[in-house]
This record gives structure tokens, C-alpha cells and sequence, in this order.
């Protein structure tokens, strides 16, 4: 762990063995921190707030020590890529996309950092000067998820850096070691003591500790509603800034006129890309009936060709389960199905390979015959499960596809683009992709409607998040207004 400058094992000496998910090998063995570390670490966050020389360090100075972070990023990249792919099974080829996407992220924060000057505001007092700034909440708790474990990371680190925030950051305690190099990254580049804190450990203790304590300002959270809920309202103690990255049930909706081949091949990317670990899966496959058999079918003859196995392997393309509980968890979302009475068309089962027995794989697994009375079509398997639905009209898609807890993300597939804009314009979802799936950049705005979240992530809304506005009123022309003590004027002369 990193705090206030130094690696430390905590104080509790306890550690936490780290799995390979390909095949249950102990890849390495970390510190498993406690509330005692978390406290520590948000007194150094704090003091580097209040006292330290990071207040004093220009907009334009973080923007460097950020694009520092993002060349080391680049140098190291193989290196991060195949720890990630080591700890979450999912491809090397996948690890390595993440790996750009994150010095994107650190590289578009470098530039934003000293972009924002603040606002000019017309007053109604002509002797005076008005402005609005924005200056850093304070100290930034960071909880992330272990499906993207230092690509969700650096979505929270790189804006509250930029903005001149301190941060605490809590990996998911399954997949620290990425993060733990990112924290090398940041001691060589030179970030002040206690300005970046590393903290690992369960959520029950060190998550719930950033949670709850009153010194830390701001929380931002990508996880699960569950925990999403408890730290909601943990941070209710002190009024902290929340931002919430949840869960998703995305629906994929196919026109009868869809270029079928591609619509195919997305559908696929969609629901089993990283095997389905991914907030913004496709799960939900809506199609319109005069295609739909045809559609499953050629779905299902691709779905069956996937090749499963190790992410070192060029060959793969599609990795395991991130644990045994997450496994079990996707198993019995399965059961659910087959009791609530969906046509199970493909998988469902653990493969049969003598290879990846050790491993938590799963097959990729298609439900037909579904419908939004469903669970298994309301509640997210975070696993390679698709469920398909059937339309007949634009409006009944619409419908459809809005009858969700979720809101975090949506497709249509479609070559009458007039449709394509209607549709997107009534999905209450944060992000909406016509005639594609899946792509996020750190230009574009990330984030959910309804249960998947509150707030956004990336873009210059992302950096927003991260930052309180001050109003700033400079009078140039002060006189006394006589308004108190002076018996000559009435109050309503002097205003
Ligand atoms: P999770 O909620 O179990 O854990 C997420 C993080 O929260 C972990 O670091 C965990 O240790 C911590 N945590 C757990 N309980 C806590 C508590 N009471 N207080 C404080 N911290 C606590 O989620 P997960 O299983 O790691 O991730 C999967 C979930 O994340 C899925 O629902 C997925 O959709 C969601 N997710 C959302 C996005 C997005 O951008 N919207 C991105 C990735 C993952």
C-alpha cells in the first residue's frame, strides 16, 4: 500500500493472496489493509490538502505530472497488460486496448487541467467584478470495480488529480496489482507526498471507512447498487460529494432492416466481450420478430465457435469468470432462467475441456423466449448471458427497452437513420450508440439514468465532478453605506 508517500505492509501485517483465474494459481500475495490504513491514509490526504505544497502547485504543473504519468503508462504497457490480463483471465489483446484507454484518460486530463479559467459574471453593480472559479472538493475517495480494475481506476484518478483534489484509492480486493503499479508510476513522476494514497482491503472495512468518515469530501464509487446503496448512505454523514457508477441490463435493439452480418457480429461483442463482465454488456437482445429466428440462429452458430481458454493464448477470446463466488453467483442466475421458463438455445454450463477445468469459465450461454417479467431479464449476470426478446413495432422496442431499473447504456441497429434518432432520443439511458457497441473515449461523457449511477464520468463533466465553484465578488468602488448606526440616512436612502 502507498500512503503519504511510502510503501507500507499496514499495520495489521495481514495479507490477501491474489488468484489467476485461469487456473486458481496464487499470482501474488498483497497486504490486506484495515479501517486503522484507511485512516491513515486520509489523514496524509487530508494534511497534503490542507497544509501541503499541493494547493500551491499550478493547474498547468498537474497537467504535467499527469502526461509524465500517461507516457509511463505507454512505456510500461505490455508490463500493465499482462498483469491485468494475469489477475482478471480476460485476453492480453483486450488488456492492451485497456492499457491505451488509460493513458488516454491520463493524457486528456494533462490537457484539461489548466483549460478552465473560470466564468465572468455580469453584475448588477457596475462597480464591481464578478467571477466564478473552480477549485479541488478536497480529499477524493476512490472505490473501483475489479472488472476493469485500473482502467476504472484511472477514470477517478486522473480528473480529481487534474482538478488539485488528494486521493485515497481502494481497488476491488481481488485485482490490486495494476493499481499497485500505477502507484509506481506516480512515486517516480514525482506526485507529493500523501497528494495519491493507495489503500487495499475488503469494502466492508476500508471501502466502508472512505465512506464514512468525515474528513474524506468526496466519494466516487464504481460497484454493485448493493454496496453503491451502504455508501450512499455512509456518506449521508457528512454531506460528502457522491458519484456512482452502477450496474447495467443494456438492451441491443435490431430493425428488420439492420445490416444483418454486422448486426450479428456486434451482438456477439456486445454480450461476451470480457465475458460479459462489463457494465455496459449488451445482455438484452431485442430483435423485430419478421428476423428474429433467423437473427438467433445466426447468433447462436458464432456464439458456439467462441474459443474459450487462457488470455495469454493468441488463439483466445474469451477469458474466464473473475472468482469462484462471481461464477456461482452467474450459475444461479442461470437456474433463475430455466425455472422463470426462457428456451436455453446455448450453454449454461461450466466447458467440458480438461484445460480450463481449474479455471471459473462458463460457456456462453442464450436464453430465447424472454420477456421483461423476467428477473433474468431485469437483474445483471455481470456474465456471458444473453437474453433475447421479440418486437414488432418502434414504439414496443422503445418500451421494452425503457422497461428497466438500469439506464446505463443502449444500441439500435438500423439503416433508416431518421428511426435511429427517434429511438435514441426516448432510451433513458446515459450513453446511446447507433449502429455500433460498446465504444467510450475520454471525450464522451460516461454514466447512467436510473439505478446505474449518479453523475458522469470522463469528458469535462467528469473533471466538473471533482470541483466546487466559488463565486468571487470584487466591489472596485467601496464607500460606506451608512446603513447601521448613522442616524442622518435611512436605510432606504443609502441602498
Ligand atoms: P462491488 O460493488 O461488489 O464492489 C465494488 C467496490 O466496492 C470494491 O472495491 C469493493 O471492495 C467495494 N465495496 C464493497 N462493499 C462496500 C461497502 N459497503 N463500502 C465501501 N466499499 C465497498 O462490485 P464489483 O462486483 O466489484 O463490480 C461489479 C459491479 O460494478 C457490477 O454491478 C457492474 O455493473 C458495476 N460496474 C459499473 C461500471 C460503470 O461504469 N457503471 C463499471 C464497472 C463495473
Amino acid at each position: 500500500m502507498y500512503i503519504n508517500g511510502k510503501w507500507t505492509a499496514g499495520r495489521s501485517q495481514q495479507t490477501r493472496e491474489i488468484l489467476n483465474p485461469y487456473n486458481r494459481e496464487v499470482i501474488a500475495t498483497v497486504p490486506r489493509g484495515s479501517r486503522a490504513d484507511a485512516i491513515d491514509a486520509i489523514e496524509a490526504a487530508r494534511a497534503a490538502f490542507d497544509q501541503g505544497e499541493w494547493r500551491q502547485v499550478r493547474a498547468a504543473e498537474r497537467g504535467e505530472l499527469l502526461f509524465e504519468t500517461a507516457q509511463k503508462i505507454k512505456q510500461n504497457k505490455q508490463e500493465l497488460a499482462e498483469l491485468e490480463t494475469l489477475n482478471t483471465g480476460k485476453t492480453l489483446t483486450e488488456s492492451l486496448a485497456d492499457m491505451d484507454g488509460i493513458a488516454g484518460v491520463f493524457q486528456y486530463y494533462a490537457g484539461l487541467a489548466d483549460k478552465d479559467g473560470g466564468m465572468m459574471i455580469e453584475s448588477p453593480n457596475p462597480h464591481s467584478v464578478s467571477r466564478a472559479v473552480r477549485e479541488p472538493v478536497g480529499v477524493c475517495g476512490l472505490i473501483a470495480p475489479w472488472n476493469y480494475p485500473l482502467l476504472q481506476a484511472s477514470w477517478k484518478l486522473a480528473p480529481a488529480l487534474a482538478a488539485g483534489n488528494t486521493v485515497v484509492l481502494k481497488p476491488a480486493e481481488i485485482t490490486p496489482l495494476t493499481s499497485i503499479k500505477i502507484f509506481e508510476i506516480f512515486e517516480e513522476v514525482g506526485f507529493p507526498p500523501g497528494v495519491a494514497n493507495l489503500v487495499l482491503g475488503p469494502g466492508s472495512t476500508v471501502g466502508a471507512e472512505l465512506a464514512e468518515n468525515d474528513q474524506v469530501d468526496l466519494i466516487s464509487f464504481t460497484g454493485g447498487g448493493e454496496a453503491g446503496r451502504a455508501i450512499m448512505k455512509a456518506a449521508a454523514n457528512n454531506f460528502k460529494r457522491i458519484s456512482m457508477e452502477l450496474g447495467g441490463k443494456n438492451p441491443n435493439i435490431v430493425f428488420a432492416d439492420a445490416e444483418f452480418e454486422t448486426a450479428v457480429d456486434y451482438a456477439l461483442n456486445a454480450v461476451f466481450f470480457h465475458a460479459g463482465q462489463v457494465c455496459s454488456a449488451g445482455a438484452r437482445l431485442l430483435v423485430e420478430a419478421s428476423i428474429h429466428d433467423r437473427f438467433v440462429e445466426a447468433v447462436v452458430e458464432r456464439a458456439k465457435q467462441i474459443r474459450i481458454g487462457n488470455g495469454f493464448a493468441e488463439e483466445t477470446q474469451m477469458g474466464p469468470l473473475i472468482s469462484a463466488e462471481h461464477l456461482a453467483s452467474v450459475e444461479a442466475y442461470i437456474r433463475q432462467g430455466l425455472e422463470e421458463g426462457a428456451a436455453l438455445v446455448l450453454g449454461g454450463k461450466r466447458p467440458s475441456s480438461p484445460e480450463l477445468q481449474q479455471g471459473f469459465f462458463l460457456e456462453p450461454t442464450i436464453f430465447t423466449n424472454c420477456h421483461t417479467g423476467m428477473r433474468i431479464v431485469q437483474e445483471e449476470s455481470f456474465g456471458p448471458v444473453l437474453t433475447v426478446e421479440k418486437f414488432e413495432t418502434e414504439a414496443e422496442a422503445v418500451r421494452l427497452a425503457n422497461d428497466s431499473l438500469y439506464g446505463l447504456a443502449g444500441a439500435v441497429w438500423t439503416r433508416d437513420m431518421n428511426r435511429a434518432e427517434r429511438v435514441v432520443r426516448q432510451l433513458r439511458m446515459g450513453t446511446t450508440w447507433i449502429n455500433d457497441f460498446h465504444p467510450y473515449f475520454p471525450q464522451a461523457p460516461w454514466g447512467g439514468y436510473k439505478q446505474s449511477g449518479i453523475g458522469r464520468e470522463l469528458s469535462h463533466i467528469g473533471l466538473e465532478e471533482y470541483t466546487e465553484v466559488k463565486h468571487i465578488y470584487m466591489n472596485t468602488n467601496p464607500q460606506p453605506m451608512h446603513w447601521f448606526g448613522q442616524v442622518q440616512a435611512k436605510p432606504s436612502e443609502v441602498l
